[in-house]
């Protein structure tokens, strides 16, 4: 039979714990439990405790709600006093997150990302999808991504102990932060949008025993310039790499040398404002998220990793203006071969002169003249034969084919030249057989 007291708390049981509830989040079904309950329960299922109604990945866990809360203390002061006393010698216990790191960051590791940068990750690893449930369940959403140690190759398998860890990854990453998450198929499959926040470097590796390795990181910053002149060249190196940056962008645009259209507007939409030449570490991976983002542009050296670790803003400036400037290089690559085609086209045009001109030597008409009757006098044309001297001498057959093969090689070289730049080498090679051909080793 129930006492008095436990048909009072009943109805403010927490249904994971089985104890009075403390700091009370309230589901979409409407049933409460404790804050702290929830998300270790969101960890394993996404669903309420008490009726099984399904929670969406999309879902945040619910804040505190200080109402429940206040009529708890009132109707139950000593026991919400003792509650509170027990939550906070948990958090003050070893282990527990400290204001200058993190105690445990659960890691992803796949590639280097800068802060800022954005990136949809398809998840479907067990290890890893226990770590994305995890995040989830946690008010802040957030994990930590490296890349494998020596590569910023994605899809390494990385096992081992914490030596061995040390050894595979990364010791500077970016905490990410989940901010949207679809699922694919029951669960087996999320599409997850993270988007990194500021960096760390690990201190130790674990490996969690559900897979994935864990780190007690620290956070990173970079150091602030030694002197005036320091900082006076930060600034001056900001402003030359906005330049350069804006100055890349267009061409790359112009030239078609995004993967997609539109795919730097969108990167640059989903970069937000342009850090001011102020604030250097900020515009170093603003211009690295840039010139070499995920997904790839394959336009740029790989500049994550290094501005990653890299802990002074000036050398990051630097690093990524050598980025740039490489890269541009490298666009403008497609420059010169427009300066080839169009050198070759008044090529084109003296090899159709000096076609003319030997045609005109020959006696040869165009080709849409060429079966133009003989004269009315000599209708059989028979006679050139007898004539000897009165007419240029004919010009025998195989010189004739050469001349047509010199035109028709010439004009659909030029066209190949002037239509498809890829064409060059091709049209070049015929150009220099044909004229092999008839013997006309001009070149
Ligand atoms: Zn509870
Ligand atoms: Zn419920």
């Amino acid at each position: 039979m129930e006492s008095a007291a436990d048909t009072l708390t009943k109805p403010w049981e927490c249904a994971i714990c089985l104890r009075l509830l403390y700091q009370p989040a309230t589901l979409p079904c409407g049933h409460s439990t404790c804050r702290t309950c929830l998300i270790s329960c969101l960890e394993h299922a996404r669903v309420c405790p008490e009726c099984r109604a399904p929670i969406p990945f999309s879902l945040a866990v619910p804040a505190c709600s200080t109402s429940l809360q206040a009529a708890l203390l009132r109707l139950f002061p000593e026991e919400t006093a003792a509650r509170a006393a027990e939550e906070a010698a948990a958090a003050a216990a070893p282990g527990a997150s400290d204001g200058g790191g993190i105690a445990e960051l659960p890691l992803f590791v796949l590639d280097a990302m800068v802060p800022g940068q954005r990136l949809q990750l398809h998840v479907f690893e067990d290890r890893y999808l226990k770590l994305v449930r995890r995040a989830l369940a946690q008010p802040e959403r957030h994990f930590g991504m490296v890349a494998a140690r020596g590569s910023g190759h994605a899809g390494l398998v990385v096992h081992g102990r914490g030596p061995l860890l040390e050894q595979r990854i990364a010791h500077v990453g970016s905490l990410v932060v989940i901010e949207n998450v679809s699922d694919l198929g029951g669960g087996a499959r999320l599409l997850v949008e993270i988007r990194a926040t500021r960096r760390f470097r690990a201190l130790r590796f674990r490996q969690h025993a559900d897979g994935y390795a864990c780190a007690h990181a620290e956070w990173m910053l970079d150091a602030p310039p030694s002197s005036a002149e320091d900082a006076h060249a930060a600034l001056v190196l900001g402003r030359e790499l906005r330049c350069a940056i804006d100055a890349w962008v267009e061409q790359v645009r112009r030239r078609g040398r995004e993967r997609e259209p539109g795919q730097l507007e969108r990167l640059l939409a989903q970069l937000g404002a342009v850090p001011p030449p102020s604030e250097p570490e900020a515009l170093g991976f603003w211009a690295a998220a840039v010139v070499n983002p995920l997904p790839p542009l394959g336009l740029a050296a790989e500049v994550r990793p290094s501005c990653l670790s890299c802990d002074e803003s000036a050398q990051r400036l630097r690093l990524c203006l050598a980025a740039v400037e490489e890269s541009m290089a490298h666009v403008c690559q497609k420059g010169l071969l427009e300066r080839i085609v169009d050198a070759a086209a008044p090529a084109a045009r003296l090899l159709r002169r000096m076609e003319d001109a030997l045609g005109g030597a020959a006696g040869i008409e165009p080709p849409p003249e060429e079966p133009e009757p003989p004269p009315p006098a000599e209708p059989d044309g028979r006679d050139d034969v007898a004539d000897g001297g009165a007419r240029p001498p004919p010009v025998p057959a195989p010189q004739h084919r050469r001349i047509v093969s010199l035109r028709s090689l010439a004009s659909v070289a030029s066209e190949l030249l002037l239509t498809y730049p890829l064409w060059l080498p091709i049209g070049l090679y015929l150009v220099v057989v044909g004229l092999q051909f008839c013997g006309l080793g001009v070149w």
